[in-house]
């Protein structure tokens, strides 16, 4: 048949999804899903997201199409959101809604690809997103990886990060993480980052920023865009990568948004027009919903509030929730040093358990997450978290 040469895929990381969803014990875990829950373990709509999609409803707004560049009101308040309200970036920059972050990758991905002046390769940490790789690869860049994490500490591998910064070709591009490094859940503090921005511009390489999970890290969105932001004081002309999926759990609705900072207004109208003309072959113009809830939170200052409020009871959960895993185990007797599950940031927790071990966790003990020992902190209740303490300690000591 036409598609007889089409060789079996190996299963997506929704593999742990089935194998949770078969297990029939009552008190099953699944920390492999990238979404926040409640102390519920159940999936959760924010009630400012809840209040603006009314208001968008009884505006009984047309369902014609956006520009290609999406939203306005929504990209300009993404903008001011990332950078800062008084940012030198504001009037020289060039922004495009996107399929969440994903979709913003992919066209960033694409563009450098395009107009790139300098090698067509990309450089990501290790480990990283699992899905950067294939992003960039199928973009029809080069990927090369940098020094991140340093398995012995739990921690970052500060020093080798540096020494692979140094060592690539002057002028290459480089991913960044821009807060709660996903899968590690470990960052650079402010001190570092300034280091690595002065390695960065001695050696002349750009800059991709990929910001996740603005406001969901730490709770607070300008701490969460340091980076960022102090990339772009120093003088860097950095791309970026936003998701409203998780700051505003709007993952479905595939919200989110690409930008450049140019050199100048006149710049900024040459690469605003080559993202237009990279994107209408793609898909035309991006979905509205979902922008319009975005921007009606991002422009009503009642509702912008209520959601910081949000924002931050949701990073405030996970930290608690860092902080009685610790807890519980040390109760349990256990003498490994913990310190990592409560210095790491954002949704995930990097346990430094190993495959067997996690295959232990799964088989012995209902608790499902990926083989490399990342759980997702967002899958932990007040609940479950002496159960899943009890097996990381029978697991592991
Ligand atoms: N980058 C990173 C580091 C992520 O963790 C994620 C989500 N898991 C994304 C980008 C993109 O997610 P989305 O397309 O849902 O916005």
């Amino acid at each position: 048949s036409t598609w007889a040469n089409v060789p079996q895929g190996p299963p997506a990381i929704l593999g742990i999804t089935e194998a949770f969803k078969a297990d029939s014990f009552e008190k099953k875990i699944n920390l492999g899903v990238g979404a926040y829950r409640d102390d519920k373990g159940k999936p959760y709509v924010l009630p400012s997201v809840r209040k603006a999609e009314e208001n968008v409803i009884s505006s009984r707004l047309n369902k014609e199409y956006a520009g290609i560049t999406g939203v306005p009101e929504f990209t300009k308040a993404a903008a001011v959101l990332a950078y800062g309200k008084d940012s030198s970036a504001l009037d020289r920059l060039a922004i495009t809604q996107s399929i969440s972050g994903t979709g913003a990758l992919r066209i960033g991905a694409a563009f450098i690809e395009r107009f790139y002046p300098g090698a067509k390769t990309i450089y990501i940490p290790t480990p990283s997103w699992a899905n950067h790789a294939a992003v960039f690869k199928d973009a029809g860049l080069q990927v090369e990886k940098y020094a991140y994490y340093n398995k012995d500490t739990i921690g970052l591998d500060f020093e080798g990060l540096l020494a692979d910064v140094n060592k690539a070709p002057n002028g290459s591009v480089f991913l960044f993480h821009a807060c709660a490094h996903n899968p590690t859940g470990v960052d650079p503090t402010p001190e570092q980052w300034k280091q690595i921005e002065a390695a960065v511009k001695a050696k002349g390489h750009f800059s991709f920023f990929d910001m996740a999970y603005q406001g969901f890290a730490s709770g607070d969105i300008h701490k969460d865009a340091f980076a960022v932001r102090y990339f772009v004081e120093q003088g860097h002309n950095i791309v970026l990568s936003q998701s409203f999926a998780k700051n505003m759990g709007l993952y479905g609705e595939r919200i989110g948004a690409f930008s450049a900072v140019c050199a100048d207004a006149e710049e900024r109208k040459r690469v605003d027009s080559q993202i237009k003309i990279l994107v209408r072959p793609l898909y035309s113009n991006p979905p509205i919903h979902g922008a319009r809830i975005a921007a009606e939170i991002l422009n009503t200052p009642a509702l912008y509030d209520q959601w910081l409020v949000e924002v931050k009871a949701m990073a405030d959960r996970i930290i608690t929730m860092r902080a009685l895993l610790k807890d519980n185990l040390e109760k349990l007797g256990s003498k490994h040093d913990w310190s990592h599950i409560t210095s790491q940031i954002g949704m995930f927790a990097y346990t430094g358990l190993n495959p067997d071990q996690m295959d232990k966790l799964a088989k012995e003990h209902s608790v499902y997450a990926t083989r490399d020992g990342r759980i997702s902190v967002a899958g932990i209740t007040s609940d479950n978290v002496g159960r899943l303490a009890e097996a990381i300690f029978k697991v592991k000591g």
